[in-house]
């Protein structure tokens, strides 16, 4: 069994998705068409956000996740709201694009451990983090799980700072986005993925969006006319035609990963294993387990043929692009890379399927 097996996961909707394709490719028209612009109203839609008038001023495409943070923060910037120096709050686990996106910018990233339970950024934590130089919060909604929002914008609401989730693991979980702009990733692999890259951001504020699709089209505010020092960032129409698809089962697939972990969690019975806690809305984009001997679970569940990841053996601050936290000590995070083994959850797994990767969690 695969870990995750793309052909399959698109396998569904093949006919259509090729179908779409070749329109596409018939139009003549492979940038800033009417397919983005669809998508950005229908992505704004699923989200919660309210249409004005048929414009999309909630959500902006862009060409990766790790480019929909950049924008984000390069808006601020540009906006007056954030400037080079300014500390911004950041989980020490994640995936490392989360960090990326702050350096980018000039920001000073500062990170900080996550809740044992869920392993999400704590807001605790948070709190004790905030200095007069922080001005943001950047939640990353890790492995399909809700941060606890609420207590995150009581902070950012006390200290006057702003709030950027990275939803690149977390497309369609229940619930609301309460930071003030979402960062999303389609990259192949994630709940709703693209056959390539691409990302988005939404926003209730359209100054916000107006800005970053400017700074996404060289900083243009009409054609050869440049307002910011901008960059080339855009979603094409291939992409986001196989992204409408795909969009309107999102909450079938979400609803088959959520039955899969619900199975496991009901139905796994091996005291070596720390199942996920879901204590808020949760969409499993990864389920990870932790045990003492992850490469000896690694080993018997390859012996039983199921294929498994490590999300993320090597956390931030322990990587060479990082050498100037190689002195900061992150306990509940390194604990986490030493001993988390993701297993297959999602919506190309057969009955079958589940049942032997229950089987064999039990047997290990
Ligand atoms: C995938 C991912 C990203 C980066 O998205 P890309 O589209 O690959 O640039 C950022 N943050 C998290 C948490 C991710 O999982």
């Amino acid at each position: 069994m695969d870990y995750l097996n793309l052909h399959a996961i698109n396998a569904p909707y093949e006919a259509e998705i090729k179908n779409a394709l070749l329109q596409v490719v018939d139009s003549g028209w492979y940038l800033f068409g009417c397919q983005v612009t669809l998508f950005e109203q229908e992505w704004a839609h699923y989200c919660g956000y309210t249409l004005d008038e048929g414009q999309s001023h909630s959500c902006v495409a862009c060409a990766s996740g790790l480019d929909a943070l950049r924008l984000v923060l390069r808006a601020w910037m540009e906006m007056g709201l954030l400037q080079k120096g300014d500390e911004v709050v950041v989980p020490a686990n994640t995936y490392i694009a989360s960090i990326l996106a702050v350096s980018d910018n000039g920001l000073v990233p500062v990170p900080v451990e996550p809740d044992p339970q869920t392993y999400l950024i704590s807001p605790d934590a948070i709190e004790a983090a905030v200095t007069p130089r922080t001005r943001a919060i950047l939640p990353v909604h890790l492995y399909g799980q809700l941060c606890d929002m609420d207590r995150i914008m009581s902070i950012a609401g006390k200290h006057s700072l702003l709030v950027l989730e990275d939803c690149a693991q977390c497309h369609g979980v229940a619930g609301n986005y309460l930071g003030d702009a979402q960062a999303w990733s389609f990259y192949p692999g994630k709940n709703l993925g693209a056959l390539g890259d691409a990302g988005a951001v939404t926003s209730s504020n359209p100054q916000l969006i107006q800005t970053i699709r400017q700074l996404a089209f060289y900083g243009s505010s009409k054609k050869y006319v440049h307002r910011f020092k901008g960059l080339n960032s855009r979603m094409d129409e291939l992409q986001a035609a196989v992204l409408r698809i795909k969009l309107q089962d999102l909450d079938n697939c979400n609803r088959k990963r959520m039955e899969i972990a619900a199975r496991y969690a009901a139905e796994v019975h091996n005291p070596k294993l720390q199942l996920p806690v879901a204590l808020r809305p949760h969409v499993f984009h990864i389920y990870p387990v932790l045990t003492e001997n992850r490469d000896a679970l690694r080993q018997h569940l390859d012996a039983c043929s199921i294929a498994t990841q490590v999300h993320y053996p090597i956390p931030p601050h322990r990587q060479e692009a990082y050498q100037e936290w190689a002195s900061l000590h992150f306990p509940i995070t390194e604990h986490i890379a030493a001993h988390e083994l993701s297993i297959p959850c999602h919506q190309a797994m057969t009955d079958a399927d589940v049942q032997l990767v229950i089987d064999s969690l039990n047997s290990f």
